[in-house]
């Protein structure tokens, strides 16, 4: 199956109101997508939402690099998935979450050449999901009230939620924080927390042990990416468990992570490992390590956020989903994908990624074509 015409679309989608992380805020979801033509009349989408403080990418230098990577992949055989993506990282190292695109699109045309939904490609079964809710930086106050909000949402019917709470800013607010939270929503749920690198070693072990008896299900990403030894210390001394995210981009962060004993958990996301291909490598040494997965994303329309679970799905190492991306999207121009019920995820079953955009939203995004 050669590829034969690869589209690009910068794919703007409007936030109901702009999302505030420890690194900063953004203010509309700029992505793009990635459409791959071939010579039996499969096509393959996929989609990178680039969140340039986490992976260094913007939508601009992902549409320019986008474009060399798609001239690199014309004529090429788009099954030899491995073959495109080590192409891709030879010829333009970086750039992780414009390579997921084209990496999704090709897992989309391959389960649908296989004529199967792309969690049985994987290997895997059509399993229950749940998406956490993350709410994002406010006051203990405001993040109290939203937390009211997600908990009414859940029917008593589905299954229990998790609430995910954006942290990093100072210590007294953040703890003061978790605790406005868990008053608000009683014992029972789940609190999950993400400094986003926001915090030094002793800030992160001072709010962890201030919240360490607040059913807090972990910490991800308290301090710098880059400070390894750091996290391994705050292991040892803190009593919520620690993920990695921003530490963790590709199989040879994994490895190091396992060697230096740094973190409890890991979050697994395309955009950060470049696609499917390494993320099948990263649960892998999870897996043997003995470390369980979380899928998280960035800021997905339902397309890449439904290639985020069937990968979910396939593995079952995988044990925690942070795949709330497009709630605080101000429209879902999605056909097919993944639907919400209101927190289960529920799975397409048609062959591929099973999501696709509506031609109306597509005619108004910029293109560019390939081949
Ligand atoms: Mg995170």
């Amino acid at each position: 199956m050669k590829i034969t015409r690869i589209t690009l679309y910068r794919y703007d989608i409007p936030l109901k109101a702009p999302v505030r992380i420890s690194l900063g805020t953004i203010e509309h979801a700029r992505n793009m997508l990635v459409c791959i033509d071939t010579d039996e009349g499969l096509q393959g989408w996929g989609e990178g939402s680039p969140f340039w403080m986490i992976v260094g990418e913007t939508q601009a230098s992902g549409m320019a690099a986008a474009q060399d990577m798609a001239r690199l992949l014309l004529g090429r055989n788009s099954t030899d998935i491995g073959g495109c993506v080590d192409a891709l990282v030879r010829y333009l190292p970086g750039h992780p979450t414009t390579r997921s695109a084209f990496d999704m699109a090709l897992y989309d045309l391959a389960a649908k050449a296989a004529n199967l939904p792309l969690y049985a490609y994987l290997g895997g079964a059509k399993r229950p999901l749940i998406t956490d809710e993350t709410i994002y930086l406010d006051t203990p106050e405001r993040m109290a009230e939203i937390a009211r909000i997600v908990k009414a949402k859940n029917r008593d019917d589905e299954p229990p939620i998790a609430i995910k709470l954006k942290l990093g800013t100072d210590m007294q607010t953040d703890i003061a924080r978790v605790w406005a939270v868990r008053q608000a929503i009683g014992d029972q749920i789940p609190i999950r927390t993400d400094a986003n690198q926001g915090w030094d070693v002793p800030t992160a072990i001072a709010v962890l042990r201030a919240i360490g008896n607040g059913n807090v299900q972990y910490c991800e990403q308290p301090i710098r990416r880059t400070d390894i030894a750091g996290l391994r210390h705050l292991r040892q001394l803190s009593p919520v468990p620690i993920m990695a995210d921003e530490s963790l981009f590709d199989a040879v962060d994994a490895i190091r992570l396992v060697r230096e004993e740094a973190v409890d958990y890991f979050n697994i996301k395309l955009s950060k490992s470049g696609g499917i291909w390494e993320a099948l490598k990263i649960n892998a040494i999870a897996e043997a390590a003995g470390i369980r997965c979380m899928v998280g994303c960035m800021s997905e329309s339902r397309l890449g956020l439904t290639a985020n679970a069937h990968f979910a799905a396939a593995r079952p190492n995988v044990i925690f989903c942070d795949l709330d991306g497009c709630f605080e999207h101000a429209l879902d121009p999605v056909v097919g994908g993944l639907t919400y019920h209101p927190y289960r995820i529920e799975l397409p079953t048609v062959p591929g990624i099973g999501a696709t955009v509506k031609p109306d939203f597509l005619a108004n995004c910029e293109q560019i074509v390939i081949g």
